[in-house]
């Protein structure tokens, strides 16, 4: 479908390495994990749809992604083949965030004029509450504000997150534990360099967040793909832990209610992750962002809360962007043993300082304030959810398990493949991503992204008027070819 730019060549590390867990073939590399070429690790099996780790699945993930998502070709052409000396192998080897890049490119086409429906977004549609609004603009009027503060985080809002997270969690913490980072993004990226030493692996269920490989890679350390599938709704089974666990095996990336798949761990399957980790010595980085958002009779469940004896091995993420409607405004935190917090402090004190003081302000508001808003909002999110699975269900080639948390449907697109549609065929997802894009201005996040070749990824945080037009247009491609 599409023709590779001239500068992009197979060398190109665009994505990170990751271990894959069966099956797979010892592939002896070299030096740093970084380049791919770490300690002795165990390689990708080349007749698995890995997009990312060989030089096919480079050449692959590259065209199809610029051809997607024609992320600044310009400044990446510069880096690639006028700096590319000067740039280290480290910051090579980050791949782009395809989430973001592909939700840029349908802001791009609507910038031009075409109808565009985007489901690539990972944030709620909805305006910030006016009482959180009105706490940051407060706070922008007080000189204090106006100065940097500690860099763990304004003190009040550490103790209203310890506060906040035995209300939500049962996990009573010490506001000492907190730190607040630029996001939980951040959050994740601190949990990796205070945790990880190169050559480190990390059990990484697959389909995964696109910025935990990242993270875990840029602390030196290997992802190991732990697959999951849709015949236990994307949960990881003890069993496939256990197969992947080794020596180096440091932490565990745990994620419920899960992006992208919308997974929620039952309590049990909660608490059994959580004792076969403290059985076994390892590290749990828990991402609770979505936390309030859970259907029907899902609930959520938290790790240390549920197994104590892993309080001392559990780094808990979260943050105000989806819950609160607040993806903007760029507050998270991470809250972890006391080691762990100091350690973060100092790495964020030379890495970025206090998180933005009226922000903070708004987040104190929004986790000491009343959940109202987030009930509205889960309420639509709930309504969309079932439309949006009603309505994939129908369309002939798509099969779509029940997401019961978070705000996005992961349907198998498998049935769509290899087949005409509008005149083309796709082969990969990445492709059809590419087609809907071009022949009924949808854009869906290709599961490539997520490990998770066959799949994509709808977010359900878009207006009910145009969830239904989107998936109505996709319908009417297939239907139609
Ligand atoms: N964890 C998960 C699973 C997410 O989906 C996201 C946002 N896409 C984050 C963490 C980070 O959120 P933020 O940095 O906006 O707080």
């Amino acid at each position: 479908m599409s023709v590779m730019p001239s500068w992009i060549d197979a060398t190109t590390p665009l994505t990170t390495g990751c271990r894959w867990l069966v099956p797979r073939k010892e592939v002896p590399v070299a030096d740093s994990p970084l380049t791919r070429e770490g300690s002795t690790r165990l390689g990708p099996d080349p007749k698995r749809p890995s997009w990312g780790s060989s030089p096919a699945g480079i050449v692959i993930w590259g065209i199809s992604v610029m051809s997607i998502v024609n992320l600044s070709a310009y400044e990446l052409r510069v880096d690639l083949m006028t700096n590319r000396e000067s740039i280290s192998k480290r910051t090579l080897a980050v791949a782009p965030s395809a989430t973001l890049a592909i939700t840029a490119k349908a802001n791009q086409l609507r910038a031009e004029g075409k109808p565009v429906i985007g489901f690539g977004a990972g944030e709620p549609d909805f305006a910030t509450p006016p009482a959180i609004v009105d706490a940051a603009i407060d706070a922008a009027r007080d000189p204090k504000s106006h100065r940097y503060s500690p860099a763990a985080g304004q003190p009040a809002l550490r103790e209203a997150i310890a506060s906040k997270t035995l209300r939500d969690s049962g996990l009573e913490v010490e506001p000492s534990q907190v730190v607040v980072t630029n996001g939980g993004k951040q959050a994740v990226y601190m949990t990796c360099q205070v945790l990880l030493d190169p050559g480190d692996e990390v059990l990484l269920p697959s389909p995964y967040w696109v910025t935990y490989p990242e993270a875990i890679s840029l602390a030196g350390a290997v992802p190991v793909i732990v697959p999951t599938d849709e015949s236990s709704n994307f949960t990881v089974s003890l069993e496939r832990l256990d197969a992947a666990v080794r020596d180096r095996t440091k932490m565990l990336m745990f994620v419920s209610p899960s992006n992208p798949t919308g997974a929620v761990y039952t309590e049990e399957q909660t608490r059994q992750v959580g004792e076969w980790a403290a059985d076994r010595g390892i590290w749990v980085m828990t991402d609770e962002i979505y936390e309030h958002l859970v259907y029907g009779d899902a609930e959520f469940h938290s790790i240390p809360a549920l197994v104590p004896r892993m309080a001392d091995r559990c780094v808990v993420v979260n943050g105000v962007a989806k819950t609160f409607a607040m993806t903007g405004w760029r507050v998270g935190w991470m809250i972890g043993p006391p080691e762990v917090a100091a350690g973060a402090t100092r790495f964020q004190s030379h890495l970025s300082s206090n998180v933005n003081n009226v922000a903070q302000a708004a987040a104190l508001e929004a986790v000491t304030g009343p959940l109202t808003a987030v009930v509205e909002m889960r309420e639509a999110f709930d309504r969309r959810r079932q439309t949006m699975v009603a309505m994939l269900k129908g369309i002939d080639g798509v099969a779509c398990t029940e997401p019961q948390g978070a705000f996005y449907a992961f349907p198998n697109m498998t049935g769509l493949l290899n087949r005409p549609l509008g005149g083309a065929t796709a082969t990969t997802t990445m492709e059809l991503a590419a087609l809907l894009l071009e022949q009924v201005n949808v854009a869906i996040v290709p599961g490539e992204a997520f490990g998770a070749p066959g799949y994509a990824r709808l977010s359900f945080a878009l207006s009910d008027a145009d969830l239904v037009e989107g998936i109505d247009r996709i319908a009417g491609l297939v239907s139609s070819s």
